[in-house]
């Protein structure tokens, strides 16, 4: 039985300023969270019981599968980093020390890991292996917000699992996403499984595990008539049958007008077409094997370009920046508006839903024209054509069944086959059954231990406070203590004995405060159930049990508490 007289904690009814969402408003005004600077918190008593249940659920699903948990250093040296090629990325914050040494507070842990297992795991025999570690991460994000759901600083589970063959990685990688599935089975979230970007690593075999809330960061594309999604970043956008007759058959090029049409909308208004019958040209600047070279991209006016699906086709080591005025003024000698492929000099790409535009509508590089009758084959050329556009809810599902639906999620955890990426940087081999020195074949799995006892609290609220799911509930059992008497403390200590044999947990609110603002605190803070025990009550024998989910009252007899909180609980 815990006390609210010992937790040294407060509530709050205003909303902090900088809290935006429901779960960071209610877990800082519940008094679970406080910040200590932007993306930086400490995790009050009752947090930390949520954080040690999800925990304790992640540690179960990864022990019965055979991994191992260690624990690896916070702060690391700038050689390891060095060794991947990861040194100076912007979200590692660098630190020296007394003797001017370099090293980093570990944003992630494929260096320390690969280097603990080099050097010792020396013999396919000894594989498969998965180690994993609960841990505190840093990493400098730009804008730290949504309370725990961006920090800088936060706790995250990661696994590594090293292989001797591909066969044998995806093998870990399969097992690994069943026990992400049974964790966050467990935790009693809605959540979809996506597929997501793998970078410059290639390959499909990256999913993230995404909590559905209105509020998530990522934007995710679901068919409505099957299981397929994918994060918008990498969804495919199928070519569709064109609609537009008067776009596929070739014309003269004719130049025409266009003062004061800026963007695609005007153009589409003042040739009343639709914009989708348009081309848009954009220009990027991109960098492959550190070589920077000017692109342009052609795509339909209704469109908008994917710079994660250029990066990965072209190959290119970061997202493409798309070039200022000034470049774009400078490549084309107009302004952005007027501008059009006829006469560049950068090579160009086209969205592959362009394959059948004969007659296209450009700019035509000369400020307030454009150019009508463009045909890709006689007057320009096109270096390939390809899925780079962003997918779009309504578009056919890219597996062929259903439309697509957006929705928003709320990324907890992403699970990544990583081939021989750090590995092979890092030169950590073993010998394979021909006695021939191999890399590993590594995985890596990550789930976000704050994000996602925050986004429970996202999906689990109401107006008057959070609902804790049971599985991550702080505490099981909130009692209200209205009056302080001798009969009713020993009730109340002879009860929690009672619940607490059957596993459940009890918090006792014995400020010396109105019943109203015990209520009040009771539904912010959210336990499953609630027990209210004043002396009116208690002196007929009745006590009040309230269920914090449905908001159902009865009232119990003293002896009959524990089977009405079992009722609700088991
Ligand atoms: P994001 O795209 O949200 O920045 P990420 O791809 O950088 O995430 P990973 O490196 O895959 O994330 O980290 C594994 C998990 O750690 C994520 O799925 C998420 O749950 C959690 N996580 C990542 N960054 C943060 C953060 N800044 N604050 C809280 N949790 C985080
Ligand atoms: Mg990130």
């Amino acid at each position: 039985m815990t006390r609210w007289s010992q937790l040294g904690h407060k509530t709050y009814k205003e909303n902090p300023s900088d809290a935006e969402i429901p779960s960071h408003q209610l877990l800082v005004r519940a008094g679970m969270i406080k910040k200590l600077s932007p993306g930086i918190y400490t995790y009050g008593p009752l947090a930390l019981r949520a954080m040690r249940k999800v925990e304790a659920i992640i540690r179960d699903e990864h022990d019965k599968e055979g991994c191992q948990e260690l624990l690896m250093p916070m702060v690391q040296p700038k050689a390891l980093w060095e060794e991947s090629g990861r040194w100076g990325y912007p979200e590692l914050l660098s630190l020296k020390n007394r003797n001017d040494h370099d090293f980093c507070l570990g944003a992630t842990h494929e260096e320390v890991i690969t280097d603990y297992v080099r050097n010792d795991i020396t013999s396919y025999k000894e594989l498969p292996v998965i180690l994993y570690q609960v841990q505190t991460k840093y990493r400098d994000e730009i804008r730290p917000r949504f309370g725990l759901m961006r920090g800088r600083e936060f706790i995250m589970k990661d696994a590594y699992s090293f292989d001797e063959s591909v066969e044998a990685a995806h093998k870990s990688y399969a097992k690994m996403k069943e026990v992400y599935k049974n964790i966050f089975n467990k935790l009693g979230l809605e959540y979809r499984i996506v597929k997501a970007d793998a970078g410059a690593i290639g390959g499909s075999l990256t999913e993230e595990f995404q909590v559905l809330a209105e509020i998530g960061e990522d934007e995710l594309l679901v068919s409505d008539n099957s299981d397929f999604a994918a994060n918008i970043e990498i969804c495919e956008a199928l070519k569709v049958a064109c609609d537009f007759d008067h776009v596929k058959k070739e014309e003269s090029l004719e130049e025409f007008a266009t003062p004061d049409l800026k963007t695609i909308e005007d153009l589409a208004k003042s040739l009343n077409v639709e914009a989708a019958s348009l081309v848009k040209t954009m220009f990027f600047e991109g960098t492959k094997e550190s070589k920077v070279f000017q692109f342009t991209v052609l795509l339909r006016g209704s469109d908008q370009v994917n710079s994660i699906k250029l990066k990965n086709r072209l190959s290119l080591d970061d997202e493409p920046r798309m070039l200022t005025d000034t470049e774009v003024k400078a490549l084309t000698g107009a302004s952005p508006g007027s501008c059009g492929p006829v006469g560049l000099k950068t090579p160009i790409y086209a969205d592959h839903n362009l394959r059948d535009y004969k007659s296209m509508v450009v700019g035509a590089n000369k400020d307030g024209f454009h150019l009508k009758g463009v045909s890709p084959e006689r007057d320009f050329k096109i270096e390939s054509f390809f899925d780079l556009a962003l997918a779009r809810e309504g578009a056919p599902s890219p597996d062929g069944k259903g439309t697509l639906k957006s929705i928003r999620g709320v990324e907890v955890g992403h699970i990544f086959y990583l081939g021989q990426k750090y590995s092979a940087s890092m030169k950590a081999s073993f010998l394979n059954q021909q006695g021939k020195a191999c890399f590993f074949e590594m995985g890596c799995y990550g789930i976000g231990v704050g994000r996602t006892m925050q986004a429970a609290v996202e999906q689990s609220h109401d107006e008057d406070g959070i609902v804790w799911p049971k599985s991550i509930a702080p505490f099981d059992i909130h009692i209200s203590l209205l009056d302080n008497t001798d009969e009713i403390n020993s009730y109340v200590e002879d009860l929690s004995k009672k619940v607490e044999e059957l596993g459940l947990t009890v918090f006792v609110d014995d400020r010396k405060e109105r019943p109203g603002v015990k209520f009040k605190d009771a539904d912010l803070l959210g336990f499953p159930v609630r027990l209210v025990i004043g002396k009116r009550g208690f002196t007929n024998g009745l006590i009040e049990v309230f269920n914090r989910k449905t908001k159902e009252k009865i009232e119990s007899s003293l002896k009959e508490a524990v089977e009405k909180i079992k009722g609700i609980l088991c």
